[in-house]
């Protein structure tokens, strides 16, 4: 699937990462491959204030596009090899492609091309930048001023665009939703980015009851709604969180529950 690495001096990393803090970045990953680093000493070792880290954000998110760059529980970054397919290139099949747009429909407004002249894209569900697949389940038709609307909704969260994918990335439904709630610390969270972290990896249909059953470990958070644009967005706040139970989440909630009932039934 990968691919040898390029020396960070060769001319293949330049035609590659045209930029030059990707390079960098590139180079710093490269002299640690054996040896993953946090965000902040990926800034330390290029000399940048803590200011810049949006940027740094920025250029690692581009340098993923074109490396395999591992991200693993703790936040720590390993350069793992190149890509054998750029995700710039999306990758989609014409065949795929083809289904998606086979009812010539926008997949959130309903325009149609004949009838309102739009022009259709084939958009991920969930982002490639988060996790999302090539499969068919994450792909969708979006006419161009919806897929430019959730361009626009989805930069509002680029500061959080690191720990929204190391949320994404925990196999457990419940961590994806609650370490995205503890990353945004204590601020709201849209529902909508919610059930986007929730359904990544593999489709939840009833991510809410997820959400909920992390009350039975403790958790507390409150539900609020706004409206803006004419549209009422609702959102969580995690006001207190429990460390997660050692072993399978899923199965630590069953237990919980069935004691909590069992404690209910009159003897
Ligand atoms: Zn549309």
């Amino acid at each position: 699937m990968t691919n040898e690495l390029p020396l960070p001096t060769s001319d293949e990393l330049a035609s590659l990462v045209p930029h030059t803090q990707g390079r960098a970045i590139y180079t710093v990953l490269y002299a640690n491959r054996d040896n993953p680093l946090s965000i902040a000493q990926i800034r330390e070792a290029l000399g940048l204030q803590a200011g810049q880290q949006e940027q740094l954000g920025r250029r690692l998110r581009d340098l993923r596009k074109v490396f395999e760059v591992e991200c693993d529980n703790n936040n720590l970054y390993t350069l793992k090899g190149k890509r054998a397919v750029p995700l710039a290139l999306d990758g989609i099949s014409a065949a795929d492609r083809a289904w998606v747009l086979r009812d010539k429909r926008c997949a959130q407004c309903g325009r149609t091309p004949d009838e309102d002249h739009v022009k259709l894209h084939v958009d991920h569900k969930i982002p490639q930048a988060w996790g999302g697949t090539n499969d068919r389940d994450n792909l969708q038709a979006l006419c161009s001023e919806c897929n430019e609307g959730k361009k626009n909704l989805y930069a509002t969260y680029d500061d959080f665009a690191d720990e929204i994918q190391a949320a994404a990335n925990y196999d457990e439904p419940h961590k994806r939703i609650g370490e995205l709630l503890k990353a945004f610390n204590g601020k709201p969270v849209p529902s909508d980015l919610v059930e986007m972290v929730a359904k990544a990896k593999q489709y939840q249909d009833d991510w809410q009851k997820r959400m909920r059953e992390l009350r039975v470990l403790g958790w507390r958070y409150s539900y609020t709604k706004k409206k803006d644009d004419n549209r009422v967005r609702s959102f969580f706040i995690l006001e207190h969180y429990e460390p997660w139970p050692e072993g399978n989440i899923a199965s630590v909630i069953r237990q919980q529950e069935l004691r909590q009932k069992q404690e209910k039934l009159p003897d």
